[in-house]
């Protein structure tokens, strides 16, 4: 399947794309994961990402597209892609368009995970994340603990709570999304091409994209 995945920061987003992996292969695409790896890795998107990242804003687009369009031609995404924190501005939306019709890529869906600003924040600020760049599993302090406290349950690194996990940084993230993102949902409902499914869980958020797809 090939599917854009709207949704503020909290959203579940990334929990539901594990879970539509599982159903056919299509591989998750996280800006957010490969920017965090390239900043744990010291890689030179690392250091230009790393100070927008920390405050909450959002990375320039020219760097967002400089990644995405190399990595929406790698092998793996032939058997489908679940696109999770891109697009994040109109004009990412706009280049990612050209880069689909350049590929011959169609989209199914674009699915806009709708959940209320009160139960994102709660989620944000009990969130935590497995520092290893290669894993990322996350967990919530309060309602998926690991196992071992402060250890990652599949591969044993510290679990940290992210720079942009702070409060203040948790504000000023849901601001820019209805600020820059939010408008998107206008975008691919011109397109046809939208589906916004409302609710807290991610298990409803999948039952719900396999229905419309009809998988
Ligand atoms: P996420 O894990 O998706 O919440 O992303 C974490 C941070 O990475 C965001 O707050 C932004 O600073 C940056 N980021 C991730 N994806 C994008 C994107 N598509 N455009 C701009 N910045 C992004």
């Amino acid at each position: 399947m090939k599917l854009i995945l709207l949704g503020a920061p909290g959203a579940g987003k990334g929990t539901v794309a594990k879970r539509l992996t599982e159903i056919d292969g299509s591989v998750q695409i996280s800006t957010g994961d490969i920017l965090r790896g390239a900043v744990k890795a010291g890689s030179e998107l690392g250091k230009e990402a790393q100070g927008y990242m920390d405050r909450g804003d959002l990375v320039p687009d020219a760097l967002i597209m400089g990644i995405m369009g190399n990595r929406l031609q790698e092998p793996d995404c032939a058997k489908g892609f679940l696109l999770d924190g891109f697009p994040r501005t109109i004009p990412q939306a706009e280049a990612l368009d050209e880069i689909l019709t350049k590929l011959g890529i169609k989209l199914d869906m674009v699915v806009d995970i709708d959940v209320p600003r009160d139960v994102i924040f709660d989620r944000l600020c009990t969130r935590r994340t497995c520092e290893n760049s290669d894993c990322q599993a996350i967990y919530n302090v309060k309602s998926m603990p690991s196992k071992v406290e402060g250890k990652c349950d599949k591969c044993g690194s510290a679990i940290i709570q992210r720079a942009d996990e702070t409060e203040e940084a948790i504000g000023h993230r849901l601001d820019t999304y209805n600020e820059k993102t939010a408008p998107l949902a206008g975008y691919y409902k011109n397109s046809g091409l939208l589906k916004t499914v409302t609710g807290t869980s991610s298990d409803a958020v999948v039952d719900a994209i396999k229905a419309e797809l009809k998988i």
